[in-house]
This record gives structure tokens, C-alpha cells and sequence, in this order.
């Protein structure tokens, strides 16, 4: 009996590069006549969209696709797209043999082909190509938000860090050209999107595989900075290295784009950077900041870190701990090490406990816990500038919105306010969030 889909089921793991990805699936998909529903256990297709960053992110792929396996009665199409399918190949069919397809990252342009071949074979079918190498459809990408825009400047990474996949599940950095990236940003904006965020594994690589464009990542920020209408900028994410003097000027000049750069700092120690592959000391770093610091008064900084790496001493975690407390980033992603398949640091022993990273992990969250809180205090009272993005989910009454530097801000007003740019008043916070008033309205009802 041949499957004929009609409706399907996208579940993404991972980053936000993934989430563009389903986005564009899905595009491709309701092009093809079929609908999104949000009823795995219903839909005639299931796309999985996985990552390989972690351990734990794989683990829990394995276990809810073998639960799946068990679960379905009504035989839908069963795909594993993302990084997971280009990491572990057709090894995966022998783990889920109820999968149908395997798709890689590099061939989500394929996908009603892979669809057709799986309808008229009736057979399993892989295809995870190492390297990217077409333009995806990204205009034709189902984008549920209506103000904010992922837009994919360039793929895959080079950097090769000892205890990192991308390089082997994306492949090797490849740039989008410059028109088709400000043709799809004009669009957007005749759409009424007023944010973008422009995504890379290392943004600032952009443009340095294809010198022929003459179009470095800063060239491109002025060009995007250019379209009439568009409210704001941002980039996820950068290796310190590439992140150039031109680029903070960038931030310094360009009206659009924010005050906010992902920095990430990955250990304290020089050694462990060294063992790491990030091709930067502790001093390079610090002297990029402080150069950012002084170009952009007010600049706010994000990072990631990882505790426990192979061989990581006490005082080495201690390096990492005493600058974190220094720098007193306004965002940390921090992570436990978790030796990955295929990457050079699996040549050595895992050899931290897992209790040990657990309480270093504990140690740095708590201080970083410390760090919010003390920045969310010193903001009472001020005014920030937000783009209005949506109602609250829990009280619609409620309205959400970012500050330039990437703050949360919750706040009561109408809902036409969507999609433009307000000031707000902070007057309290929570855990997560700054909550505040309208400034007119505090106008208003002063007298
Ligand atoms: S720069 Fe980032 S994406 Fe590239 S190899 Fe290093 S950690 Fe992975």
C-alpha cells in the first residue's frame, strides 16, 4: 500500500540554525499541498530535526524515536533529519528500524525527492552529503513569528575544535552571496519583519571563503542596515578570533544592529584553550573585549563555556570561575563536557567524574545566578528602548518584548503595540524577566 502523506509533524532540537531549517522542511512540504498539524500521533509524516551537540541531546532522540517505534499504530513516514543523521548515518536504521528516511543537514533541499523515493520504493533511504552546497529556499521558509526572521548567512564551520561535531556534521564554512541574502532581508521586510538574526556556527567568518565578492560580515551589516523599515539586527555567533576592530565599529555606527555580541569563552585556562583548538590565549580574548568595551560603551556580552574538560584541573576551573566573575557576562551558556563520536578530544580519557563537572557546573551556575541578579537590580528605574514581539503566553493581558542588549521585558498594553519599538519603565524583575510600564502611559496617568 503506498503512503501518501497528507499532513505532517516537525519536532527540532538544537539551535537556532536548526529551527531555520524546519522552517524551510517545512515550506517545501506545504508547497508540495500537505499541512502542519501538531499531533505527532497523528500526522502521516514525522521529521525529527536533531542535533549532535551533546550527549543528552542525542540520547533523548534515541529514546523518544524507540518509544515512537513502539507507540504508532497508523504507519506514517518516519524521517531523522539534522546532525545526528550525518554523525551516525545508516548506523541509525539498525537502532530505529522503523525509520524511513535519514537526511542530513546538507540535503534538506532534497526533501520531497527523498519523500517520493520513500513512496514509490517503499525502501529505507539515506542521504547526508559532507559538504553544503546549494541554495536553500529560504523565501519560501513557513516562518510562524511575523516580526522576528532567522536569516542563514553561511554554513558549516572550519575552526575544528577538538570537542566539536559541526565540522564534521555541517561540513566546512560555506558563505551565502550577498544578493541572495539582501534579497530574501528586502522581502522580509515588504512582509513587515522588523528583527533579524543572522546565523552561523561563526558569522564572522562570512565571506572569507569567497574573497571574489569583496563582502566581509561587516560590509554586510551596513548593507542590511541600509533597508528602510527594517528595526533591528543581530548575529549568533562568533568565534573570538574572527571577531574583527571593523566589526565592533559596526555595532558602534549602525542604527540597526544591537549592542549585544555572543563572545564565547570556553575555559579560563590557557592549557585547556590550547587542548580545546580555539587559537586564542586568555590575554587575546581579554583584549578583544576590552576594545569592544571601549568602541561600544554599554555593550553587553554572551557566553558559553564548558567545565570538565579531559585533563581539567581545580585551579584550572578556578581560571574560568574568577573570569566569569570579571567579565560578568549578561548571558552564559554553560555546559558539562560530553565526549563526542568522531571529534579528536574522544582520543582522551574522559577522565573528570561526572559528580566533578556536576559541581563545577553547579559553582559557575550559581555565580552566574548571582551576576543576573545584581544587573537585573541595577536596571530598576531606567527606561529601555524594546521591540514589541508578542502577547505573554501565561497572561495575554501582557506583552513581550527584548532590549537591544537582549533583556526580557514584560509589560501591560494593547496588542497593536506588536511590532513597534517602545519605551518601558523598570520597576521590578523576576527570575528570568524585567517587568515594567509603558512610558506614556506613565505620562498619561501621572497627570
Ligand atoms: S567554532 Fe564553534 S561550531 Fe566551530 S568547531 Fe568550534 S565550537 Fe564547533
Amino acid at each position: 500500500m503506498t503512503r501518501q502523506p497528507k499532513t505532517f509533524f516537525i519536532r527540532t532540537y538544537g539551535c537556532q540554525m536548526n529551527e531555520l531549517d524546519s522552517e524551510i522542511m517545512a515550506g517545501q512540504l506545504e508547497a508540495r499541498g500537505l499541512t502542519q498539524i501538531e499531533d505527532e500521533f497523528s500526522a502521516d509524516l514525522l521529521i525529527y530535526n536533531t542535533c549532535s551537540i551533546r550527549d543528552l541531546a542525542e540520547r533523548k532522540v534515541m529514546g523518544k524515536l524507540g518509544q515512537l517505534g513502539k507507540n504508532l499504530q497508523h504507519n506514517p513516514i518516519i524521517g531523522l533529519a539534522g546532525c545526528m543523521a550525518n554523525a551516525k548515518k545508516d548506523s541509525l536504521f539498525h537502532k530505529l528500524p522503523h525509520l524511513d528516511f535519514v537526511m542530513g543537514t546538507n540535503d534538506i533541499h532534497h526533501l520531497n525527492d527523498i519523500l517520493d523515493e520513500v513512496i514509490t520504493t517503499g525502501k529505507q533511504t539515506i542521504h547526508a552529503s559532507d559538504h553544503f552546497h546549494e541554495e536553500l529556499n529560504y523565501i519560501g521558509a513557513k516562518r510562524d513569528d511575523k516580526i522576528k526572521a532567522y536569516i542563514s548567512i553561511i554554513r558549516g564551520c572550519s575552526k575544528f575544535c577538538t570537542y566539536c561535531v559541526v565540522p564534521y556534521t555541517r561540513g566546512t564554512e560555506v558563505s551565502r552571496h550577498p544578493d541572495h541574502i539582501l534579497e530574501e532581508c528586502r522581502k522580509l521586510v515588504d512582509q513587515g519583519y522588523k528583527e533579524f538574526m543572522l546565523l552561523g556556527q561563526n558569522v564572522n567568518s562570512y565571506g572569507k571563503d569567497q574573497p571574489q565578492w569583496g563582502t566581509l560580515f561587516h560590509d554586510l551589516l551596513y548593507k542590511i542596515d541600509q533597508l528602510p523599515g527594517l528595526e533591528r539586527v543581530r548575529f549568533m555567533t562568533s568565534h573570538p578570533i574572527d571577531i574583527t576592530k571593523e566589526l565592533m565599529v559596526a555595532i558602534r555606527d549602525l542604527k540597526t544592529l544591537c549592542e549585544f555580541v555572543h563572545f564565547p569563552l570556553q575555559s579560563g585556562s590557557d592549557r585547556i584553550l590550547k587542548k580545546m583548538h580555539r587559537i586564542y590565549t586568555v590575554e587575546e580574548y581579554l583584549e578583544k573585549v576590552s576594545m569592544l568595551k571601549s568602541l561600544v560603551p554599554g555593550v553587553a556580552l554572551g557566553t558559553d563555556i564548558i567545565v570538565g574538560f579531559p585533563t581539567e584541573t581545580e585551579e584550572e576551573f578556578m581560571e574560568t570561575y574568577r573570569l566569569l566573575e570579571e567579565l560578568e557576562f549578561s548571558l552564559a551558556f554553560l555546559f558539562a563536557y560530553s565526549p563526542r563520536k568522531g571529534t579528536p578530544a574522544m582520543r582522551w580519557k574522559d577522565d573528570i567524574p561526572e559528580a566533578v563537572k556536576e559541581e563545577r557546573l553547579n559553582r559557575l551556575s550559581q555565580l552566574q545566578a548571582g551576576i543576573y541578579n545584581k544587573q537585573r537590580k541595577e536596571m530598576l528605574g531606567t527606561e529601555v528602548e524594546v521591540l514589541v514581539e508578542a502577547q505573554n503566553f501565561k497572561d495575554n493581558q501582557l506583552l513581550k518584548g527584548r532590549t537591544r542588549c537582549n533583556k526580557n521585558v514584560l509589560f501591560r498594553a494593547e496588542p497593536h503595540l506588536i511590532g513597534t519599538l517602545q519605551k518601558i519603565h523598570i520597576h521590578s524583575f523576576t527570575n528570568q524577566t524585567l517587568i515594567g510600564d509603558l512610558t506614556d502611559c506613565l505620562k498619561t496617568s501621572g497627570g
